[in-house]
C-alpha cells in the first residue's frame, strides 16, 4: 500500500470532522486518483466512466454539479472489495452513491474522487419463506416494493420510489408502517459489509453485537453495505388519501393531527399512518395538507373519522400497491434542495407556532425562482420507539417510551444564486421553532440524520448522546484503524462520526 505521506497530493481539500462539508478550490483530480481510475477501467472495463462520456445523473442539483474523477458501478462485494483495495493503495479519496438522494455535494458523488455507484447491486431475493428479504444494497425502494409485492409482501421502505434503501435503512427510515413495524434500521437481521480493509463481513446481533447496533443508525462510517436482510411480511394494497385544506380549518386540522400522532386509542390502530405538510408554491401560496395512510385496503378507515370531519379543498383517495404508489421517475439533477431539521415532544401550541414562524421566513424569499418549501410533520410513534430496543438496541440514543414529532423543512429551488437565501430561511426557521420549544421544555436533542441539512452535520451524533457516540467511536476506530472512512481518510462525505 501507498503510504499516507500521499495525502499532499490532496492539497486543495479541507474536509471538516463530523461534517459533511468537503469543499474543493478547483476541479482538477490528483495523480493518485487519475492513477487509481485508470486501474480500475483495466480491472471494471465497461463499468468504469469517465465524466467526459458518462450520462450519469443523480437527483440534486449541487451533487449534479460535481465532477468525479471516474465512476465505477461494481456488481458485487467482491468488486466492491477490489475496488476499495485499488483506492487504498492509491490513496484517492471516494464517495459511496446508494439511491443518490442526499443533497450536498460530496454525500454521494465524490468531488475529484472516485464515485462507488452501488445501483448495479440490487437484487432482492425472498428468503425463510416469506419472512425475510436478501436486498442489494444499491437497489430503490420501489425495485424492492415490486420484487416483494410480485409475492403479497413488503418491507419497511419509504414513501418515494427512487430514494435508495442504502442511505435510507443506514440513517433510519420512516416508513408508512412505521406505526407497526418500527423504523427499517430495526427491521434489518443481517448485513453483508465491505470494510475498510476490504473484507467481506456478515454482520448480525450473534456474530458482532458491536458493529450491529453501530450499523443500526450510524449511517456511512463502518462499511459499504452491498446486502441488507430485512424483515418482510404478508401484505396486499394500501389505503393512500391526499387531503388539501383552507387556511381557515388550519387549527382544527392541527387538532386532529396532534390527536392521531398522540391519542393512545387512535395510535393503537397499528396500520394507521399520518404525514402533515404545509407548503409554499407561487401558484397557491401555503397550504395545509395531509396524507392519510392505512395499510389496509379500506376506503374509509374508521381512525381518519374525526379529521375527515373537517371540510376538505380537495381529497385524492387511493387504493393501491405501494409499488404502483411509488413507480416513476423524477427529473434528476436539475433542482436544488435543502432539508433541516429538529425533534420535539409532542406539543399542540407548538405546531401552531412552528407553522407561523416558518411562513414568517418563507414570505421575504417567495421571488426565489422555483421555490417549493415544504414543512413535513410525522410522528415517531410508541410502537417504534419499542422498536429501537429489540435485538440489543439502536444508536440513535433516544430515551423517550412517548410519541416524539420530526418535523423536517424541505425546499426546493432552482438557481445556485438563491443557495444562501434558501439556507438562511431554513437556519432561522430551524432556530426560531427549536427556541420556542425549548422555552416550551419540548425541545428533544434527537435530529434525524437523514434529514440534516450539512450546517447541522456536526451536531447530528450529538444528539445520540455522549455514551452512544463514544461507543459508535470505539466500534469505528475497531473496524477502521486507519480511519479510511472517517473525514481525515478517503471517505469523507456526509455525517462522519470521526
Ligand atoms: C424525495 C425524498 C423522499 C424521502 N423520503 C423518505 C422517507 O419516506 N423516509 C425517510 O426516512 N427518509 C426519506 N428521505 C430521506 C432519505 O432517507 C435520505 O436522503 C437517504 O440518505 C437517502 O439514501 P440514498 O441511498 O438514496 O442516498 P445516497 O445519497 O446515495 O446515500 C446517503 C448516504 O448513505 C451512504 N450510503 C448509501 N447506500 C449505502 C450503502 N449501501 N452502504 C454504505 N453507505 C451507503 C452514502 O454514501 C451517503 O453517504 C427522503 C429523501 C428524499 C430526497
Amino acid at each position: 500500500m501507498r503510504p499516507a505521506t500521499c495525502l499532499p497530493y490532496l492539497a486543495g481539500w479541507s474536509a471538516v470532522a463530523h461534517g459533511s462539508s468537503l469543499t474543493a478550490s478547483n476541479n482538477t483530480v490528483s495523480p493518485n486518483c487519475q492513477q487509481a481510475c485508470t486501474e480500475l477501467s483495466t480491472l471494471f472495463g465497461p463499468a468504469l466512466h469517465y465524466p467526459v462520456t458518462d450520462n450519469f445523473t443523480i437527483w440534486d442539483a449541487k451533487q449534479q454539479e460535481v465532477t468525479p474523477a471516474c465512476r465505477v458501478e461494481p456488481s458485487t462485494a467482491s468488486d466492491v472489495s477490489q475496488i476499495l483495495h485499488v483506492l487504498v493503495d492509491t490513496w484517492c479519496h471516494f464517495a459511496v452513491k446508494g439511491g443518490g438522494h442526499s443533497r450536498h455535494a460530496g454525500d454521494s458523488n465524490s468531488i475529484g474522487g472516485v464515485t462507488i455507484d452501488l445501483d448495479r447491486i440490487s437484487t432482492v431475493e425472498v428468503l425463510d419463506n416469506g419472512t425475510k428479504a436478501r436486498v442489494g444494497g444499491g437497489a430503490n425502494t420501489n425495485q424492492v416494493y415490486s420484487a416483494l409485492d410480485a409475492h403479497n409482501l413488503s418491507f419497511v421502505g419509504g414513501r418515494v420510489g427512487t430514494v435508495g434503501i442504502g442511505g435510507f435503512t443506514l440513517g433510519g427510515g420512516t416508513s408508512p408502517f412505521s406505526n407497526k413495524y418500527g423504523w427499517a434500521l430495526d427491521n434489518v437481521f443481517e448485513y453483508e459489509i465491505v470494510l475498510a480493509n476490504g473484507t467481506i463481513a456478515t454482520v448480525n446481533q450473534s456474530s458482532s453485537p458491536d458493529l450491529y447496533w453501530a450499523l443500526r443508525g450510524g449511517g456511512n462510517n463502518f462499511g459499504i453495505v452491498t446486502a441488507f436482510t430485512v424483515r418482510t411480511f404478508e401484505q396486499g394494497p394500501v389505503s393512500t388519501t391526499r387531503t388539501t385544506y383552507a387556511p381557515n380549518q388550519t387549527e382544527q386540522v392541527l387538532d386532529r393531527v396532534y390527536d392521531l400522532f398522540t391519542d393512545p386509542v387512535l395510535t393503537s390502530d397499528v396500520d394507521m399512518g399520518y404525514d402533515l405538510y404545509y407548503t409554499y408554491t407561487a401558484s397557491s401560496g401555503f397550504t395545509l395538507s395531509g396524507t392519510q395512510r392505512y395499510a389496509k385496503p379500506l376506503a374509509n378507515p374508521p381512525v381518519f373519522d374525526a379529521i375527515n370531519q373537517i371540510p376538505a379543498l380537495s381529497r385524492s383517495p387511493s387504493i393501491s400497491t405501494l409499488s404502483a404508489q411509488t413507480a416513476g421517475s423524477e427529473t434528476a439533477g436539475i433542482t436544488r434542495h435543502l432539508f433541516a431539521t429538529l425533534t420535539i415532544t409532542p406539543s399542540r401550541p407548538l405546531l401552531t407556532t412552528a407553522l407561523q414562524i416558518f411562513s414568517e421566513e418563507v414570505l421575504p424569499i417567495t421571488s426565489v425562482p422555483g421555490l417549493i418549501p415544504n414543512l413535513v410533520t410525522y410522528a415517531l410513534p410508541r410502537n417504534a420507539l419499542a422498536a429501537m430496543k429489540a435485538r440489543g438496541g439502536n444508536a440513535l440514543g433516544i430515551e423517550s417510551d412517548e410519541p416524539l414529532f420530526l418535523i423536517l423543512i424541505s425546499t426546493a429551488w432552482t438557481h445556485a444564486a438563491d443557495d444562501h437565501a434558501v439556507e438562511t430561511m431554513t437556519h432561522n426557521t430551524v432556530a426560531r421553532i427549536r427556541e420556542v420549544a425549548e422555552g416550551l421544555g419540548v425541545a428533544n436533542r434527537y435530529m434525524y440524520i437523514n434529514y440534516a441539512s450539512a450546517a447541522q452535520a456536526a451536531d447530528v451524533f450529538d444528539g445520540y448522546g455522549e455514551e452512544n457516540v463514544r461507543r459508535l467511536q470505539g466500534v469505528q476506530r475497531a473496524v477502521d484503524p486507519r480511519g479510511v472512512y472517517t473525514s481525515t481518510g478517503l471517505w469523507r462525505g456526509f455525517v462522519k462520526l470521526l
